[in-house]
Parts: structure tokens; sequence; C-alpha cells
């Protein structure tokens, strides 16, 4: 987020407002923002503060297309822009602005570096060819029995460019050795950099990585694939009543229970806050609606108590969407109704597991 206050006090065109000479262009356009921002807030029925402030700002003007864009699509879907969103909406785009960043410079670093370790190994074999070479000609220089001063000189620099090029290939297998240490440092950052430090279940990123490659390969075979939206039902009571760090405990439970599902054709990842993502590859979607309510139901029978205080969380809850995923036009679509369905489980009175609608079909199968 940008650091900049949004409005500053200078910025608020009061001094000729009614001066009866009508405000200028720039005045124009600085009226006509604040009344989008003031609509916007309005409209969504949220708090005037700094934050809201912001937020709306960089919406209504565009300043961040990609938030504008998120914003948009939320409210074609006719969901709310809550408080709770929008802090969570800008978190990501914090923390996805970094993550992709560490991304880029992965890649380039890796480019680098084995384009370095092919010259490194051709020059190491062609310096070790010219070595072998080289000492074939010293032997037979030295067996010749009428060898002058000038054969003797021409051994002696032989031997010393065979010392020298010897040195030359062990320099070149250090460096080698170097390189592909640096490599595999490299390969774990990249592991880090898709992991979700919270709860240690792969994050977003690698997520949309692992969809768009299960929705790729499945289409081409025509295998089954699904996926769902899980969310924890009315997470905030938790926070607001046992605090942050004891509602952090309680994400990391409910990410060990959900990771009980994964093996190499169920894959589930936190897809942000208290919301986890499944892709499910070779189920029907009965049995992958089947599958996460066996979770839910698992999740819903704990008994959970902050250790810190002994007050039981009492019954902690969560609701999911499961779509069919090529029962859609694309793997967004896809996504998009899995996360309706969610959606229609909280309004269903929470702590249930919806299938999301088929194009073309209306209700619950
Ligand atoms: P609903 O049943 O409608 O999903 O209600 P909810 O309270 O779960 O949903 P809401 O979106 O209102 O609030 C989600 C809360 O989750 C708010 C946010 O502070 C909390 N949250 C998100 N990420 C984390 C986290 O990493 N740790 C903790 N402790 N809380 C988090
Ligand atoms: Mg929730
Ligand atoms: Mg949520």
């Amino acid at each position: 987020m940008d650091a900049s206050p949004v409005l500053q006090p200078d910025e608020v065109p009061v001094t000729r407002i009614g001066n009866g000479t009508g405000p200028g262009n720039s005045d124009r356009q600085r009226l006509e923002t604040l009344a989008d921002i003031s609509e916007f807030l309005m409209m969504h029925d949220l708090p005037v503060c700094p934050f809201t402030l912001e937020v709306a700002h960089d919406i209504v003007t565009g300043t961040k297309p990609r938030l504008a864009a998120i914003a948009a699509a939320r409210e074609t879907d006719g969901l709310p822009l809550t408080l709770g969103w929008l802090e969570e909406i800008m978190h990501e785009e914090a923390t996805d602005g970094g993550a992709a960043q560490i991304h880029s410079l992965i890649v380039r670093l890796e480019k680098t570096i084995e384009e370095f370790a092919n010259t490194a190994c051709v020059a190491r074999t062609a310096t070790t060819d010219y070595n072998s070479a080289l000492e074939a000609h010293v032997g037979d220089l030295e067996t010749i029995d009428t060898s002058g001063n000038v054969i003797e000189q021409i051994t002696t620099l032989a031997h010393h460019m065979l010392d020298r090029t010897r040195e030359v290939a062990r320099e070149l297998s250090r460096s080698e050795r170097e390189t592909r240490t640096l490599q595999q440092q490299l390969a774990d950052a990249r592991a880090e950099a898709e992991i979700d430090h919270l709860t240690g279940l792969p994050n977003r990123r690698a997520f949309e990585t692992r969809y768009s490659q299960e929705y790729a390969a499945t289409r081409d075979s025509g295998e089954p694939l699904c996926v769902a939206f899980c969310d924890i039902d009315e997470f905030k009571r938790i926070n607001d009543k046992h605090g942050h760090e004891a509602g952090d405990r309680v994400l990391r439970t409910v990410a060990q229970s959900l990771a009980t599902m994964s093996n190499d054709k169920c894959h589930v990842a936190r897809h942000g806050g208290e919301e986890f993502v499944v892709v499910l590859r070779d189920k029907m979607i009965e049995d992958a609606w089947a599958l996460i309510d066996e979770a839910r139901e698992a999740i819903a029978a704990r008994r959970l108590i902050n250790r810190s205080t002994d007050v039981p969380f009492g019954q902690i809850t969560l609701s999911a969407g499961v779509a069919d995923v090529h029962a859609f036009p694309d793997a967004r679509e896809a996504l998009r109704a899995a996360d309706n369905a969610l959606l229609q489980a909280k309004e269903a009175g929470r702590n249930i597991v919806l299938k999301a609608n088929s194009p073309g079909k209306s209700g619950q199968d």
C-alpha cells in the first residue's frame, strides 16, 4: 500500500467553492473524485477512515487497475465489498507484489547460472582435452635422444603450461560445484516462496500454478477435476473473543485437518485469510463433495480449547462450495462458481458443503 495519504489538506478545494467564478478544470476533477469516493463509501456502507478513503480513491480513480478490476468483478457477482474483504485484498496486493518480484528474480538468476554452468563445463572439457594432447607431445619430446637446448626450453615451457592448465581445470571444477550449490539454494528459495508460513500449506501462488497445470492436463486427458473453496465460519468472532494469536492456532489446526486429504491427486492450499482451496483430480463431483463434507464433519466434531486460557473455542465449523471444473467454460469460471456455492452455503446457515450449479442447471443437485 502507498504510504502517502490520499487526501492532503491542501487538496480539499474549499477555498474556491462559491467564489462566483465556478471551479476550474482541475478543481472540478477533484470535486468529481471526492464525489465518486463518497458515493463508493456510501454505496458499500463502508466507514470513513484513512484506509477506506485510500482504497476508495485507488478504485474510483483506477490508480490500482488490478484492485479496481477485482472490485468490479465482485460487484458484478453481486457480492458485498466489506471492510474485511478490502483488508484481505489489500494485504494480498502487498504480499503478491513482493512475491512476484522474488519469483522473477529467481527465474533470472537461474537462467544466468545455467548459462555459466554450461560455459564452465565446456571450458573444463576443452582444457582437459588440451592437457591430454600437450602431455602426449611432451612425452615425445622427452624421448628424443638428440635433444638440444631449444627442445629443453620447449619442454620446460610445456610443463609449465601443463601445470597452468591443470590449475585452470581445478578452478573451473570448483566454480561448477559452487554453481550447483547456488542452484540448489535457489530451488529451495523458490519452494519457500510457495509455502504459507502460518499453516505450512502451499499458498495461493502455488495453488494457481497447480490449478492451471491440473486444468490443462485433465482437459486433454478427459479426466474429471473438481475445485473447492472452504471458509471457516464466523472466524472473526474467534479473533475477537480469543485474540489474533489464538486465532492463528485455530487456523493451523483447521489447515492440518484439511491437509490430511492431500495426496498426489488432491491438493490443499491456503487461499488467503481463513479460506482454503482444494484441487481434486480424478474425482467426480459427488465424490469430491463427499470428501470435502467428510473434512467438514471431522472439523466440526472436534472440541478445541484455547490452551493459554483454558477457555473452549466452541465448535469450529466451515462452509464450502465445490465445482466440477470441466462443466464450466474455463478454469476461472469454475473457480468463481465454487466461490458462489460457498456464498450460498454461508447464506444457507453455514457448516455445510454445496455443489456449484453447472451452467444451464438451476438449483442444487
Ligand atoms: P463468515 O462465516 O461469513 O466467513 O464470517 P467470518 O467472520 O469468518 O468472515 P469475515 O470475512 O468477516 O472475517 C474473517 C476474519 O478472518 C477477519 C480476519 O481478521 C481473520 N483473519 C484473516 N486472516 C487471518 C490470520 O492469518 N490470522 C488470524 N488470526 N485471523 C485472520
Ligand atoms: Mg469465514
Ligand atoms: Mg473468508
